[in-house]
Parts: C-alpha cells; sequence; structure tokens
C-alpha cells in the first residue's frame, strides 16, 4: 500500500471529519453503518454520503455491503488521522520518503519546521505474520480489521513507552518523540541495520557491547525478543542503537529464559558467520576450545530486577491491560496452547469492547452499551467541533 500523502491536502475539514466518525463507530462496529457514520459526523444536507464516496475514491476506507450498508477504515485511513493529529499537534510538518519496510510497519523520514528530520513508524499489525503458520491463518479468518487497528495501536503504544522507558535508563535506543494511534515518532537514527555491514574495526568489542545490551535488558526485568542484525542499527563511527521493542516481554515470562537465549543465540550466530568470530575459552591446561555454551551469558546467573522500568512504563500510560491484549496476539506461546482464542471467541469476547472498558460487558447489556457510547461519541464529536470553533 502506497502512503501519497499529497492526497492530505485533497481533503477538507469535512472529510476528516467523515474519517473521524468511521473511527469513532470502529469502536463498536466491525463495520460501522452509514447511518451511524451520518449521525456523529452530523454534516447538514446529506454532506457525509458525498464525503464517504471521496474518502473511497481515495482508499481511506472500504466500503461493506455483506451485512449492511457499512464502511471501515483501512490502514491508509487510520494513516491520515494519525499524521493529521501530529502535524496538528506540531510534531513534524511534512511526509518525505519511506526508509524501512520492517515485518510489520512502514517507516518514513517526517521533518520538522526547522529542517530536522526524524522517523516515523506506522504499525501494520497482521500484515505478515500471521501468514505463515496455519493456526495463525485459522486464527486471522476469524479476526476483525478493527482489530488490528487497535492492536496497532497498543504495539505503537508499548513500542513508545519501551523507548522512552529505556532511554531513562541509558539504553542506546533512538528518542521517542511522539505517538499517535499506530504511529510513533522518535529520532533518525544515522547508519544502517548490522544486516548491512561486511566489515567492522572491532568486532570483539561490537559483540560484546551487544551481549552487554541483552544482559542489562534483562537485569532491568526485560527481554527483547527479536535481538538480532535486523534490529540492531550501527553507524560509522560503530556506534551501536537498538530499535523495535513491540514484542519485549519481561523476565517474568514463562519462556523467558527460552526467548533470552534466543536473543543471545541469534548475536553469537551472526557474529561467527559474518565476522568468522570463534567463541574460545582458555582451559587450566592452556589449550583452546570452542566451547560456546560456557562463554555465553546464563539467564540463570543474571540478577534480574523485573521491577526496574515500571515506574516509566506506567507514566507513559501503557497498561497491563493493554499489554496483555498485545501478548494474546504477539505472544506464540500464547496462541499455540490457546484454542479458545483460536477458536475465535476473543473476538465474540469484545476486543473492540475492551479499548474503552475495563470490564467484559455481558451480551445482555450490549445493545445499551453500544448506545451509551454511541452518545459518547456524539459528544466527543461535538466537543471537537468546540475545539475546532475556538481555535
Ligand atoms: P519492524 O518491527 O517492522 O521490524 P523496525 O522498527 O525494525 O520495524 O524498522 C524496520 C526498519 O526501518 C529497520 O530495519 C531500519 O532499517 C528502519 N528504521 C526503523 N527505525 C528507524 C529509526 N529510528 N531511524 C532510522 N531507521 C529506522
Ligand atoms: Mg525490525
Amino acid at each position: 500500500m502506497k502512503l501519497d500523502v499529497n492526497v492530505l491536502r485533497y481533503l477538507s475539514k469535512d472529510d476528516f471529519r467523515v474519517l473521524t466518525a468511521v473511527e469513532m463507530g470502529m469502536r463498536n462496529h466491525e463495520i460501522v453503518p452509514s447511518e451511524l457514520v451520518d449521525r456523529i459526523a452530523g454534516l447538514k444536507h446529506g454532506g457525509t454520503y458525498k464525503v464517504l464516496k471521496n474518502l473511497l475514491k481515495y482508499k481511506l476506507l472500504h466500503h461493506d455491503r455483506s451485512k449492511y450498508d457499512g464502511f471501515r477504515l483501512t490502514y491508509l485511513g487510520y494513516d491520515f488521522l494519525a499524521i493529521k493529529t501530529l502535524v496538528n499537534r506540531g510534531v513534524f510538518t511534512g511526509v518525505g520518503r519511506q526508509i524501512g519496510v520492517g515485518k510489520e510497519s512502514d517507516i518514513f523520514e517526517v521533518a520538522q519546521e526547522d529542517g530536522t528530520i526524524l522517523a516515523m513508524k506506522l504499525h501494520r499489525l497482521g500484515r505478515t505474520s500471521f501468514r505463515a503458520v496455519k493456526s495463525k491463518r485459522d486464527y486471522l479468518r476469524h479476526r476483525s480489521s478493527f482489530s488490528w487497528l487497535y492492536l496497532s495501536r497498543l504495539a505503537a503504544l508499548k513500542e513508545f513507552a519501551f523507548m522512552k522507558a529505556l532511554e531513562e535508563h541509558d539504553f542506546p535506543v533512538p528518542k521517542a518523540i511522539d505517538c499517535n494511534r499506530h504511529c510513533v515518532i522518535m529520532s533518525l537514527v544515522q547508519g544502517y541495520p548490522m544486516v548491512q555491514v561486511k566489515q567492522l574495526q572491532n568486532p570483539e568489542t561490537i559483540f560484546e557491547k551487544i551481549i552487554g545490551i541483552v544482559v542489562r535488558l534483562a537485569e532491568h526485568g526485560l527481554i527483547h525478543c527479536d535481538f538480532n542484525e535486523f534490529n540492531i542499527m550501527i553507524d560509522d563511527e560503530e556506534k551501536i542503537t537498538m530499535i523495535d521493542f513491540p514484542q519485549m516481554v519481561s523476565v517474568s515470562h514463562q519462556n523467558a529464559q527460552m526467548y533470552f537465549d534466543r536473543d543471545i543465540e541469534c548475536i553469537f550466530k551472526f557474529f561467527r558467520k559474518r565476522f568468522n568470530m570463534s567463541f574460545q575459552e582458555e582451559r587450566d591446561d592452556e589449550t583452546e576450545v570452542e566451547v560456546d555454551e560456557n562463554s555465553r551469558p546464563s539467564f540463570f546467573d543474571i540478577t534480574k530486577d523485573a521491577n526496574a522500568l515500571d515506574r516509566e512504563l506506567e507514566a507513559s500510560g501503557f497498561t497491563k491491560k493493554e499489554q496483555n491484549d498485545l501478548d494474546k496476539v504477539c505472544d506464540p506461546f500464547y496462541l499455540s496452547n490457546n484454542t479458545a482464542y483460536l477458536s475465535g471467541a476473543f473476538i465474540e469476547g469484545g476486543m473492540e469492547k475492551n479499548e474503552d472498558s475495563d470490564e467484559d460487558e455481558e451480551s445482555d447489556d450490549e445493545e445499551e452499551t453500544v448506545e451509551s457510547n454511541e452518545e459518547g461519541n456524539l459528544n466527543e464529536m461535538r466537543s471537537l467541533q468546540l475545539q475546532e470553533e475556538e481555535q
């Protein structure tokens, strides 16, 4: 999917109003009925329907008539809402070239008024990771598109929260600037992913630094879980920056040791292959032998403080409930062990509804909840309107 930001210029206030109305409707509806969009947007003289056509033309919405006449946001529509909000906040003024395509994200350069270039990561959960494994594919069939938007938003929030917390503890990470919906704005890292590096001046030093980061992370209660040559950036001065945090887990996770060992193994493997490093240990009899297993850090030997980063994480607003929701789809262990989840119960349990309320409402109350939330939507929309008028 192409992000044509030029379209932003052609979109009017009413276009954004209707787009926002669809987003609000999606809190309770996978597909938002046209009349509801119209009610929330509150444009006069049937204006909503004309605008909907325009948004469809730019592929910001998807039209669905399978059960009733309704609409849902596309990722592109969600991108535009996030970009517009961040531009209005003055975080950046323009979107530039795409600099990265991750497994589940697109990364762009964005420019601030003074010319500073930042990185914008748009999370796209569900793009690839659920294709590979059959059980996951089955699972995907039951999922509503809104859940992907919701989960992408959680992934962004988590990434932002972790980036901030890690920075506070002097880990080498990009500077977290802002976050909205599924979008994270961070400093642009100079350099390139390790995977592109063919030669290093001091491979041993870099290796030790990187292993040191994995160990220190564990001391602070965390495991990266995707710590490899794609998520470690290095610049010409051989300065290391680690990126990509949505899948991080706590050292108290049931599979913590496995994840930790896997991160360590990735680094050993990469340095062994790419820089011909062999990991040797001197024995008492002074013969050198390759004993990888003895030279690698052991998860159990590390003194771990599982709460070390909690304060920062809490401060950035990433709740335990959101963490749980995200874990349910990002954690392969959870997926393969929870059949109710795979059968789609998760969706029927009301992922959407949970977004704003902590309790799992029973279906008896559903009508009422939907109604009152719609009232909430309308109120929110009205307050948006007031804010706009004030400006
Ligand atoms: P994914 O979770 O999809 O793997 P990443 O966060 O790893 O996404 O980003 C994908 C790629 O985008 C990285 O490999 C890197 O090349 C580039 N990238 C990500 N963040 C930055 C950044 N802050 N500065 C520069 N390049 C970045
Ligand atoms: Mg990555």
